[in-house]
């Protein structure tokens, strides 16, 4: 979509959700630049209203990143969308009305030459589906989606992106091993859907994404969070980089400190993280809370402290470079990552 690549072996896309009001165009490409700079390279923007599809062409025609159109219930929406400069279209076929509307945005897709995301989602399948007794929910979500690509390419639409979510991270994990296995010539889209706040929406992602991605599943994620969207970027790298799929920014590796530990730690390892955030160097940093074990047991960070009584030692891949107050570590570690 765009310039970017989903699927085929590309690796996994990091994307997110505009919060802002959707007729705000400042607003917008306010939020997508921040976006962008913290990684971002898919940006999805809802639609709520036909009242805001002169909104949506003027973020798309200048965004720098591609915009994806998320309509739900109108088709005339989606299909104006597809004219106004959107690079994918996020639809959920189960709440758009029936197949002649489906029918005319896979057409209005086609015509502008831009792929689809079919979204099933727990809270909309098809109600005779959604009755069976026999199935479990994975099963019906996964049933869902596959008859949706079935149908879309039945009228020669093949550029599909699927996602299927439940707010339960062990369903959302069956279907998308269902799907990855039913559809493998299908992009997926993974994400835990309604994950909740900060801390339980980080844990939920982690463990249910953690898992596909480990198993070679997804080829976009969202970390959905009731959280600035900055921070749902930000978890997506983390995640991704946490499973050496893909590294674009710093890796802090910090210890939990204990008894040894005679400086403010939580204190450097935060002022650390602060810094580094926005740095685009894929390297690992160590803040390690004593000089006994710190160098060794983060051998392999590019660069590090490990802190004595007042004092730390900077240490290069897990040499020790030279000895610093306390008050100067901070800087110490900037004016050495500075270097590579
Ligand atoms: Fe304790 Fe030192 Fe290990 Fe930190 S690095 S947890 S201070 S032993």
């Amino acid at each position: 979509m765009g310039n970017v690549a989903i699927g085929g072996g590309a690796p996994c896309v990091v994307q997110s959700m505009l919060s802002v009001p959707a007729e705000d165009v400042a607003a917008n490409l306010a939020q997508i630049a921040r976006l962008a700079e913290a990684g971002c390279e898919i940006v999805r923007m809802a639609i709520p209203g036909r009242e805001c599809l002169a909104a949506f062409e003027a973020v798309c025609a200048a965004s720098p990143l591609p915009v994806v159109a998320d309509v739900h219930f109108d088709a005339e929406i989606a299909i104006r969308a597809a004219a106004c400069g959107a690079a994918k279209l996020r639809i959920n076929p189960g709440n758009l009305g029936g197949r002649e509307k489906t029918d005319a945005i896979i057409e209005a897709a086609a015509a502008a030459g831009i792929p689809m995301r079919i979204g099933v989602n727990a809270g909309s399948l098809d109600p005779e589906l959604a009755a069976r007794t026999d199935l479990r929910l994975a099963e019906k979500l996964a049933q869902s989606a596959r008859d949706y690509v079935c149908y879309c390419e039945s009228r020669g639409f093949f550029d599909i992106v699927v996602s299927a979510k439940a707010h339960d991270v062990l369903t959302t994990v069956e279907t998308y091993r269902l799907l990855a296995r039913d559809i493998p010539e299908v992009p997926l889209h993974i994400g835990i859907t309604e994950a909740g706040t900060l801390f339980q929406g980080l844990v939920k992602s982690a463990s249910g994404l953690g898992i596909l991605l480990a198993e070679g599943i997804g080829d976009t994620i969202r970390i959905s969070l009731t959280e600035d969207p900055l921070e749902e970027v930000r978890a997506c790298w983390t995640l991704l980089s946490a499973l050496d799929l893909r590294r674009r920014f710093p890796e802090i590796i910090s210890c939990p400190t204990c008894g040894r530990c005679q400086v403010d730690l939580l204190g450097l390892a935060k002022q650390v993280e602060e810094n580094l955030k926005a740095l685009p160097k894929p390297i690992k940093v160590a803040v390690m809370g004593c000089v006994v074990n710190g160098p060794g047991e983060a051998r392999d960070a590019d660069i590090g402290v490990a802190c004595g009584v007042g004092s730390g030692a900077i240490f290069r891949r897990g040499e020790i470079l030279r000895k610093v107050d306390e008050s100067d570590i901070l800087d110490a570690l900037m004016k050495e990552i500075g270097k590579l």
